[in-house]
């Protein structure tokens, strides 16, 4: 038990550490994240498959699929729910993973949605992942997903360096083009829509042609989004959000279902 405890406080005090250079290292993404709009702008007309086909090709992605279903074997077979916010803890030791689940919030604060290390030399022997609980649990239970999907897939990405992945809720676009980041975002998407669900809401008309594409996102798809987002993670756009959130919550909504999209019309996922 000594052990353990002296273990759990090395760890704490390395998300503080942690946490302390978050605002500088996000400083681009804390730039963005004072105009949100602008990236929901970019985010609804960038066509996801010209970006990620240059980030990841299709048996990367099919091999991602393969390593997530090693942690989740119904991956994109069948409707994945959120554990319950107690529950994360317990995954994460079942993966052999430290866990830290804090509030961290503030302008600053708020920006980050959580963080993953590799390791850290030999201060960490086991990966580790944050969440920032500041936020609402249907986004937090998405930043979970996220950074597990790192975990699965980082041995197939091999990242060279054990730097920290941190995960800003404005920093959609910059994943599109990092292999690592578009990896574990993917993991989020198959979670949230599998194959049939992407289907009924993708596989129509208006997608028919030669070219996949995943561009702007029609009504009829968005509204459908909207109600399994609602439905999913309780976020509910017309309700009462947390001020300032809406617009990086809304933009985590396009971004996810625009991956989804591009992973069924292009990587037949
Ligand atoms: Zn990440």
């Amino acid at each position: 038990m000594g052990a353990w405890a002296q273990n759990s406080s090395v760890v704490e005090s390395l998300v503080e550490e942690i946490l302390a250079t978050a605002p500088q290292m996000g400083r681009s993404e804390l730039e963005a994240s004072r105009k949100p709009r602008e990236e929901l702008r970019r985010l609804a007309h960038l066509d996801y498959v010209r970006v990620m086909r240059r980030t990841l090709g299709y048996h990367e992605m099919r091999a991602v699929l393969g390593e997530a279903r090693k942690v989740w074997p119904n991956l994109n077979r069948a409707q994945l729910r959120s554990p319950a916010p107690g529950q994360y803890a317990a995954i994460a030791s079942g993966l052999n993973v430290h866990f830290q689940a804090t509030p961290y919030g503030g302008p600053e604060g708020m920006a980050l949605r959580g963080f993953y290390v590799s390791k850290l030399g030999r201060m960490l022997k086991r990966p580790l992942i944050y969440v920032n609980t500041a936020h609402h649990p249907g986004a937090v239970s998405a930043t979970f997903c996220h950074e597990v999907g790192h975990y699965v897939t980082a041995k197939l990405l091999k990242p060279e360096s054990d730097e920290v992945h941190f995960f800003f809720g404005s920093a959609h676009y910059q994943h599109l083009r990092d292999p690592l980041e578009l990896a574990a975002d993917a993991v989020v998407s198959l979670a949230a829509y599998p194959e049939s669900l992407a289907r009924t809401i993708f596989a129509v008309p208006w997608n028919w042609g030669l070219v996949a594409r995943a561009d702007e996102l029609p009504e009829q798809a968005f509204i459908r989004i909207r109600s399994h987002v609602k439905e999913l993670c309780g976020i509910d756009f017309g309700g009462a959000l947390p001020i300032g959130q809406s617009f990086d919550y809304l933009a985590g909504m396009i971004h996810y279902a625009k991956l989804r999209w591009a992973l069924l019309s292009e990587y037949d996922l």
